[in-house]
């Protein structure tokens, strides 16, 4: 997964064709949203690179892959997609704790629950987040219900 957070002075796709959403087949695995608020006063498109598309880029720098990026979102967007104040790049296609995605994987694979560690309470200190849920771990979903899951063992005094 590569993510690029573009910031524009501008909303300049309001009343466009462009919505919210846009994704591309060539490469698969593009995705570019408009995360601003809701009164634009921060203008905000993400484009997310998985799969295909973060194979396409690899081993590219960040320029090079914002270079490649915006040839495939120019189409969807206009000419105005090239000129954004700010650009936030994240790459984890190489971090060696995600492995590629961008959700920690537990390790052994052999143990029942690697995770049971970090679901106890050390010296009364206890942890939570996505990764910990019993459902959808790895995803918002899944820290909401470990926030619950984790406030409900403190309440049983687990
Ligand atoms: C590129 C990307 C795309 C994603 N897409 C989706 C999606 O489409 N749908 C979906 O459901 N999920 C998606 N996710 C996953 C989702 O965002 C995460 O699973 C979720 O946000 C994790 O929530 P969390 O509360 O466990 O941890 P986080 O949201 O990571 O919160 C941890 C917080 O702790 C803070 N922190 C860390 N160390 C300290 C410290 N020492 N002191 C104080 N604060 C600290 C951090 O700054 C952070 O704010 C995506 C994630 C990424 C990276």
């Amino acid at each position: 997964m590569r993510k690029l957070v573009l910031r524009y002075d501008q909303a300049f796709w309001r009343g466009s064709d462009f919505g919210w959403l846009g994704q591309t087949d060539s490469p698969s695995g593009l995705s570019v949203m408009d995360c601003s608020d809701l009164m634009d006063k921060l203008c905000v498109l993400a484009v997310f690179c998985g799969g295909t598309a973060a194979m396409a880029l690899e081993g590219l720098s960040d320029e090079a892959a914002l270079a490649k990026v915006m040839d495939v979102i120019e189409p969807i967007l206009g000419p105005g997609v090239r000129n954004p104040v700010t650009v936030v790049q994240t790459n984890w296609t190489d971090h060696p704790w995600v492995g590629g995605g961008y959700a920690t994987w537990p390790k052994p694979w052999d143990t029942a629950d690697p995770w049971a560690p970090m679901r106890a309470s050390h010296d009364d200190l206890h942890f939570t987040g996505a990764e910990l849920a019993s459902v959808y771990p790895g995803f918002i979903e899944g820290a909401i219900r470990a926030g619950h899951e984790t406030a409900a063992r403190i309440h049983d005094g687990g």
